[in-house]
């Protein structure tokens, strides 16, 4: 299996640090409000490349934090009258409802960093130790300037970065490169006790101490948006290197940004989703298999026309499973023939075919591509409109059982909810005819 690093550029051939094993973490939400379509990609992308390796094999730790204490989420609970700990536990809730809607599955674990303040001081006692931080007026930093390899992931030098660094009046910071590690309290914010008075974490500083508790100190792969990669992976880089004097990640995989018909999404262009607002038009099912269908580094464009596709790529797939299952259901009255016989073993090409893709840095594109001619294969072979006599290399041969089965099944058979049911589809077309034709996108 092959991933592309992008603390390498390239592709390289993936190695565990331990056999049959692999730790991953994703930097999670800061919830603070409902994920939008933006949101959706990593956490989508990276549930798929977990159930991957896990598919391959591996036993997988999964790790995925919530940003549980953040400016954003003190300014909501102010907003609102409220307190940040109640705002973050109500979309915490909220993440739950669309991304289990979405298919994900929980991580191995969800920490949050609430719930890990003595690790956070901990790791923080032992940059200032080093010579990496500093305390100043109640706040510690980073000092950035002392960690040689900063900006290798974001492939920037020290240089071009100072250049570009905000230099802010009345900056208690050494250098303008610094960044928070531990903020003093200030009144009406969450606050917890330290060595240097009552405060609160940095964000960057949660995801290397939690990496480090539940994963260890040199973990196998650390996912998340390419917008992550530089300040936040270039400091937990820092932190997690400096503090443990060892390498922080192995592999570094980042999904591409997603587009809003070819805008960049942002709320005053007015095209910025939720997934709860793109599911009501699209469902989580098409959603998912939207970000499916391009590859996890490519930029990705959210249009209704690229949305409809996905729609009628998923009614294919669920023809296709209804078909299969009554087969299974249905189709056990007789031994295969032993033309159907080799031909249901032939199947197994498409499987080998995934396997090749999505080991070639987890191309779930072309694995996308090669389950829809598999499903072209079956919903050609199973439609009431297959040719029922043997044609060469024509899988219209499937057992009989299966054929005489398909009008029942779909007659008797209600839309389920969020499903796009027949009476959605063009009339006169034959199922599994031309809705089992062609890519899944363009
Ligand atoms: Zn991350
Ligand atoms: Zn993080």
């Amino acid at each position: 299996m092959q991933f592309y690093n992008d603390m390498t550029m390239r592709k390289e051939e993936f190695t565990p640090i331990e056999p049959g094993k692999v730790s991953m973490y994703c930097c999670g939400p800061t919830v603070y409000n409902l994920i939008h379509v933006g949101n959706a990609r990593p956490i989508i992308m990276f549930d798929v490349l977990r159930r991957y390796l896990e598919y391959r094999g591996y036993d997988v730790t999964f790790v995925q934090n919530f940003t549980d204490v953040d400016d954003k989420i003190i300014n909501r609970a102010n907003e609102e009258g409220v307190t940040a700990a109640e705002i973050a536990e109500k979309y915490i809730a909220e993440y739950w409802t669309d991304v289990k809607a979405l298919g994900v599955r929980e991580a191995t674990v969800h920490p949050k960093a609430t719930e890990n303040i003595p690790q956070i001081i901990e790791l923080i006692e032992t940059l200032i130790e080093k010579g990496y931080a500093y305390e100043t007026q109640g706040d510690v930093y980073y000092r950035t300037l002392k960690f040689a390899d900063y900006g290798r992931l974001s492939h920037q030098n020290l240089e071009e970065l100072q250049a570009g660094a905000r230099i802010e009046v009345n900056d208690i910071k050494e250098n303008p490169m610094d960044f928070a590690l531990w903020k003093a309290a200030k009144p009406g914010e969450p606050a917890w006790e330290s060595p240097w008075g009552m405060g609160r974490p940095g964000w960057h500083i949660e995801c290397s101490a939690m990496s480090n508790r539940y994963l260890g100190k040199t973990i196998d792969i650390h996912t998340g948006g390419i917008d992550l990669a530089f300040p936040h992976h270039e400091n937990e880089i820092a932190q997690s290197e400096a503090a443990n004097g060892c390498k922080f990640v192995n592999y570094w995989l980042h999904n591409g940004f997603i587009n809003i018909d070819n805008k960049k999404m942002s709320k005053s262009l007015g095209n910025f989703f939720t997934v709860r607002e793109a599911a009501a038009v699209y469902g989580y099912d098409c959603i998912r298999l939207f970000m499916l269908m391009s590859h996890y580094r490519s930029p990705l464009n959210y249009s209704a026309e690229i949305l409809e596709q996905a729609q009628s790529a998923l009614d294919r797939l669920r023809t296709a499973k209804e078909n299969l299952d009554f087969f299974a259901e249905n189709g056990r009255d007789g031994a295969l023939s032993d033309e159907d016989a080799a031909f249901a073993q032939s199947l197994g090409r498409y499987r080998d075919r995934f396997i090749e893709v999505m080991d070639d840095d987890f191309n779930t594109a072309d694995g996308v591509s090669v389950i829809f001619e598999l499903v072209r294969e079956i919903n050609t072979a199973v439609s009431p409109a297959a040719d029922p006599t043997p044609r060469g290399g024509v899988p219209g041969h499937l057992p009989r059982a299966v054929r005489r089965a398909r009008h029942p099944v779909r007659r008797g058979e209600e839309p389920r909810r969020g499903d796009r049911g027949d009476d959605r589809r063009p009339s006169g077309r034959p199922q599994g005819e031309k809705l089992g034709r062609g890519r899944p996108h363009p």
